[in-house]
């Protein structure tokens, strides 16, 4: 097996589990308390994106009331730490480029100590009989000038605005690598931003590597947003059925009580917001938003965490690991995930899809056989359990990340402009990393960017 460094590994699929929290505090947030009748500005998610909004207001003297349709906040970063008795990341698990990530800037300021992503990488590949073995030098090198390729192409296409298929722009069988072209493929698609290859945008999808300094959080990413919300004033348990923004003012109804604000952010993911079943506004949104809100959709990726006997893989703490031969079905692994008998899968696009219909058991066999398939049956039966998100069935996520369709790259400006009532002030404003700089887009690190740009014009808009 041949080691190479995370510089010239993938980033989109890399998958963090984590240590157990130490010595950090929490506070719960309010769970059943009645919400206030009247604040300056309402948030509506306790997502990073509206936690990030919360905490700028409150800092700058506003009073704020967040309000959460979960009974936990964190949206889309979430550490489930009960079900294999260690944590493990379900959702958001790494930081991208810490070293030039504002939210990595911001959590050194709060004193996390990030740890940096550099675990080994594996390559496997099929022989003529489709066993799996390991991968030629020469396969790394092939894989990686794919990549390369497709990175170029999304690079150019943000130089020349093309807004097409990243298929189109791409040539991926050429001097010799044609044989993983499938897996590039997987890893740009399915496995970057949930959605299978033929349908990503060059123009929307962001670019596959960053600095190729990627860190992760001792005690979980969803943790520490858990810990970031200590303090504010977040309700659970409330999900919003109703915007009403004709007037002086913005009212916020749930079916346990409303609240009015001068201002309101929605951080709502964008499958949520686009959904027909989703939260009425009154007025309705503008037909021009609507139109930006269609040409959009939520791509799938999910988390699935295998427990194994202590020692079962004989591979340095968060090896990653890819084989060839899957296609679209293509599984992301990480072995021994912080140093724990843990192993990560990531799956995306309409594998993800169709899994996820399946249930949870149908996710972890189909994961647990990928890997028996790549190490053999003895270490099969070192299996515990395991576990596995949803975040297409989670009525409150509907997927994990938005992306623009091909062609219509435009709708994500669109689709979360202001709302500006007939007095003419911005009351409703959008938030979230559906409506994040191109550069972080998709990221946790977008999501919170956005909360504090979001809260920033209220502020602007409250005077
Ligand atoms: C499987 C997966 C892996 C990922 N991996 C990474 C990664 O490694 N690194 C990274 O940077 N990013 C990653 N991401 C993306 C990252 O998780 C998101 O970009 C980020 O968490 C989104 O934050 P947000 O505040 O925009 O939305 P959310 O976190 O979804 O917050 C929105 C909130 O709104 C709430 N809500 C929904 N409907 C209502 C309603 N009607 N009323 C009130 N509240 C409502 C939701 O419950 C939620 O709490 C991953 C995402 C997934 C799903």
């Amino acid at each position: 097996m041949k080691r190479v460094t995370r510089r010239e590994a993938i980033q989109g699929a890399a998958t963090m589990a984590a240590l157990p929290l130490l010595g950090m505090p929490s506070q719960s947030p309010a769970q059943s308390a009645a919400l206030p009748a009247e604040v300056d500005v309402a948030v509506v998610g306790a997502g990073l994106a509206g936690l990030a909004a919360a905490r700028l207001l409150q800092e700058r003297g506003r009073s704020v009331a967040v309000v959460e349709a979960r009974n936990r906040v964190g949206g889309r970063a979430y550490t489930d730490t009960a079900r294999l008795g260690q944590p493990v990341d379900l959702g958001a698990a790494f930081l991208k480029s810490a070293d030039v990530n504002p939210l990595a800037g911001e959590m050194r300021r709060r004193e996390v100590a990030l740890q940096s992503d550099d675990g080994d990488y594996w390559l496997f590949d099929r022989d003529r009989d489709g066993r799996l073995r390991d991968a030629a030098t020469e396969d790394y090198d092939l894989l990686g000038l794919l990549y390369d390729r497709i990175d170029d192409a999304l690079l150019d296409a943000k130089t020349l605005r093309a807004d097409v298929t990243l298929a189109s722009r791409t040539k991926l069988d050429v001097n010799g690598a044609a044989r993983w072209a499938d897996l590039a493929r997987a890893m740009a698609g399915p496995l970057h931003i949930g959605i299978d290859y033929p349908q990503v945008s060059a123009l929307d999808a962001p670019r596959l590597s960053g600095t190729g300094n990627d860190a992760w959080l001792p005690g979980g990413f969803g943790a520490w947003v858990t810990d970031y919300a200590a303090g504010l004033p977040v309700w659970l348990g409330k999900p919003v059925v109703r915007i009403d923004w004709a007037n002086n003012g913005v009212t916020l109804a749930t079916a346990e009580g409303q609240v009015r604000a001068e201002a309101c952010i929605v951080t709502v993911p964008l499958g949520v917001l686009a959904a027909q079943d989703g939260i009425l506004f009154q007025p309705a949104l503008p037909a021009a938003q609507r139109e930006a809100l269609s040409r959009m959709s939520m791509g799938l990726i999910n988390r699935i965490a295998l427990l194994y006997e202590p020692g079962s893989f004989n591979a340095p703490a968060n090896t990653q690991v890819l084989a060839n031969g899957g296609g679209s079905r293509t599984f992301s692994f990480r072995l021994n995930v912080h140093n724990t008998p843990l192993v990560v899968a990531t799956v995306g696009g309409e594998q993800a899809r169709a899994l996820e219909t399946q249930g949870e058991a149908a996710m972890v066999a189909a994961a647990r056989a990928q890997l028996k398939l790549i190490f053999g049956e003895a270490v099969d039966g070192r299996f515990l359990r395991g576990v596995a998100s949803s975040w297409g069935q989670d009525p409150f996520s509907r997927g994990a990340v938005a992306a623009a369709r091909p062609g219509f790259a435009v709708a994500r400006r669109n689709a979360g402009r202001p709302l500006t009532s007939a007095a003419g002030r911005s009351r409703v404003l959008f938030a979230g990393e559906a409506f994040a700089s191109a550069d972080w887009a998709g990221f946790a690190t977008g999501a919170w960017l956005s909360g504090r740009l979001a809260a920033t014009e209220a502020l602007r808009v409250l005077g």
